[in-house]
This record gives structure tokens, C-alpha cells and sequence, in this order.
């Protein structure tokens, strides 16, 4: 197989054609056997479900070469079940989850062209999304619906390492309790475009959510789940219904435990308590873990510890593990790790 003529390490973080893309289509009650096509675009109803009432919701994770030569993705069953759920609470008809992993399976192979070599710090996005496709003008889900996965090559996070970001404590609120927080919906991200634009406007990397109700405790940001460490090594994750459970922190916690020995607690995390923080992380799967090196709380500063030049010792230890386990450095729990090839 001849890979692409990509200059992997400057690829930076965009979309990109692939050669193929899987799409199923949901009609009279049952998903269709889906196919791979050449064809990138999406022609439907300009009244479209999808279009009018954002029925949508997505999933994203990543293949990429090991150590040893294998094409891999990390636990695709957990985002196969994340979406069921997403479509559950979107009145939307579920994929199976075993036919999302091997659609996800099948998509790589058929861009391995695209599959950046080991070492090269890029990697195969990968993009799963349901949306209503046919023409709804009354307020209902919709009757059909469309799966698709593309993928699209994206280059090393942080080029040059990962330095710390400065985030706010922000005045909008991303997820209201019993809400649509806990899914993978695109509308949860078309209200956040407001706040991360203001955010960047005011010279932040990303905004610091807060429960909606209270406003005492934090939640996430708009795509990243947050790990603290205490000053005794503890990690601390916040708990609470409204939080998107990412994969990525579901693995960290993990690792924390079984391969580093830490305590972890997932609990109420409070405004409060931020200032007792060793060191702070943002866990999602596009950069794995984004050190946090200052938290700004209306003016107020919030310095972490472990400073705005590197990251924590912690947050290090718990990043080059787990990227050791997906890179197949380091044996990885069972099931971890899906050989695509
Ligand atoms: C996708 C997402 C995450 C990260 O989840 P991973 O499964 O680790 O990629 C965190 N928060 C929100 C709001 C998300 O949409």
C-alpha cells in the first residue's frame, strides 16, 4: 500500500478529501446493508429534519499506525454505544453498534493511503454522524435518516509541545441540567459557537463551563472534559449528568488507577476549590490531554502550580501512558485496542 503524498507533520488540523466514505440509509422502518462511496457530498430536502431542527448528533475518534506496523482505532465500541444513546435521546433510530465498529473498520481500510506512518504524530480522524433527511415542517422527528463515517487525515496537536492554555470561567452556560449535555449533539456545539468566539476574541483558549444551575461547580469545556490533580497526587474528575462522558478521560481515569496507582475520585468539583489544584488538564480525544496553566475567574487569576511553561508532572505521566497504550508501547487493557489491520 502507497501512502499519500502528505507532508504528515504539516498537515495541521482541517478537513481533507478521503477516497472513500460509508453511508447507510434508514427508510420504512430499517437501516439499508450501506456502502463505501467515492461520493463526498449530501444531496437532500432543503426541508430536511436536520436542516430546520438540527436532528443530529456525531461521533469522532482515530485510527493510526502502531509501533509495529498495525493500523489501529481506540475502543470505537465506546463511541458505537455514545451515539446509541446520543440517538436515543434525539429520537433517532440507532445504528447497530456492531455494524458501527465494522463500518468504522471498513472506512479505514479503504483510506489506508491516508493512514499517517508511526512516529509521525498525525493521525486518520474519523468522522461518524446520523442526521433526519427527509422533509419535516411540523415540529417531529424525522422518518429517514442518513449514517455516514469520512475520514480525514489531521495533523500532530501541538506542534512543537503542548503548552498550557489560559481559559475563562465563562458567563454562558454550555448544558442545563436534564438536558442534552450528556450527548454527542451537534446543537450543543452550535450554541457554543457564541461563547468560544468571545472567548478567543478576549485572547482565551477555551471557556471553563459551570453547572447552569448553581454556577458553583465546574462542568467542561465545549469539547473537553477536565482532570485535576491535587496537591497530594489525587486525580479528580467532575461529576455530574450534564458532562459528555469522554472516552478519553473514561481511559485516563483507568490509567491512573491501574497503571500508575493514583487515587481517583469522579465528584462535585466546586469554583471554590480550583485555586487548591496542582495541575489541570482538558482530556478529549484530538489532543488526548491540553494542559491548563492558568484559570481566569472574572479578573482573577488562577495560576496552577505546575506554571504556563509545561505541562504538570501528573498530567505528563497520564499523557505518555495512555499515547504508550494507543501507540502500542505499553500492553493495553483488553479490548482497548481495535486491529483494523
Ligand atoms: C467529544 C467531546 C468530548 C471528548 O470526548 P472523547 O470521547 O474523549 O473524544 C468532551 N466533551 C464534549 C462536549 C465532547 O463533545
Amino acid at each position: 500500500m502507497e501512502k499519500k503524498n502528505i507532508d504528515w507533520a504539516n498537515i495541521g488540523f482541517g478537513y481533507q478529501d478521503t477516497d472513500k466514505r460509508f453511508v447507510s440509509n434508514y427508510k420504512n422502518g430499517a437501516w439499508d446493508e450501506g456502502t463505501l462511496t467515492s461520493d463526498n457530498t449530501v444531496t437532500i430536502s432543503e426541508c430536511a429534519c436536520v436542516l430546520q431542527y438540527a436532528q443530529t448528533c456525531f461521533e469522532g475518534l482515530k485510527a493510526y499506525t502502531t509501533e509495529d506496523g498495525h493500523i489501529v482505532c481506540f475502543r470505537p465500541d465506546l463511541n458505537a454505544s455514545r451515539m446509541k444513546d446520543s440517538c436515543l435521546r434525539l429520537e433517532m433510530p440507532v445504528f447497530p453498534e456492531d455494524r458501527f465498529v465494522q463500518a468504522v473498520k471498513d472506512v479505514v481500510l479503504a483510506n489506508e493511503a491516508y493512514v499517517p506512518p508511526y512516529g509521525s504524530g498525525a493521525t486518520l480522524y474519523i468522522r461518524p454522524y446520523m442526521f433526519g433527511s427527509n422533509a419535516v415542517i411540523g415540529v417531529k422527528p424525522a422518518d429517514e435518516y442518513q449514517f455516514r463515517i469520512f475520514t480525514t487525515p489531521v495533523g500532530p496537536y501541538f506542534k512543537g509541545g503542548a503548552k498550557p492554555l489560559t481559559i475563562k470561567i465563562s458567563d454562558f452556560d454550555r448544558a442545563a441540567p436534564h438536558g442534552t449535555g450528556d450527548i454527542k449533539a451537534g446543537l450543543n456545539y452550535a450554541m457554543s459557537l457564541h461563547a468560544i468566539v468571545t472567548a478567543h476574541n478576549e485572547g482565551y483558549a477555551e471557556n471553563m463551563y459551570l453547572d447552569a444551575a448553581t454556577r458553583t461547580k465546574v462542568e467542561e469545556t465545549g469539547g473537553a472534559n477536565f482532570l485535576f490533580i491535587t496537591k497530594d497526587g489525587k486525580v479528580v474528575t467532575p461529576k455530574s449528568n450534564s458532562i459528555l462522558p469522554s472516552i478519553t478521560r473514561r481511559s485516563l481515569m483507568v490509567v491512573a488507577k491501574d497503571y500508575l496507582g493514583l487515587e481517583v475520585e469522579e465528584r462535585e468539583v466546586y469554583v471554590e476549590e480550583l485555586k487548591d489544584f496542582a495541575e489541570c488538564g482538558l482530556c478529549g480525544t484530538a489532543a488526548v490531554i491540553s494542559p491548563v496553566g492558568k484559570i481566569v475567574d472574572h479578573g482573577k487569576e488562577i495560576v496552577l502550580p505546575s506554571g504556563m511553561d509545561e505541562m504538570g508532572p501528573t498530567i505528563k505521566k497520564l499523557y505518555d501512558t495512555l499515547t504508550g497504550i494507543q501507540m502500542g508501547r505499553i500492553e493495553a487493557p483488553d479490548g482497548w485496542i481495535e486491529v483494523i489491520k
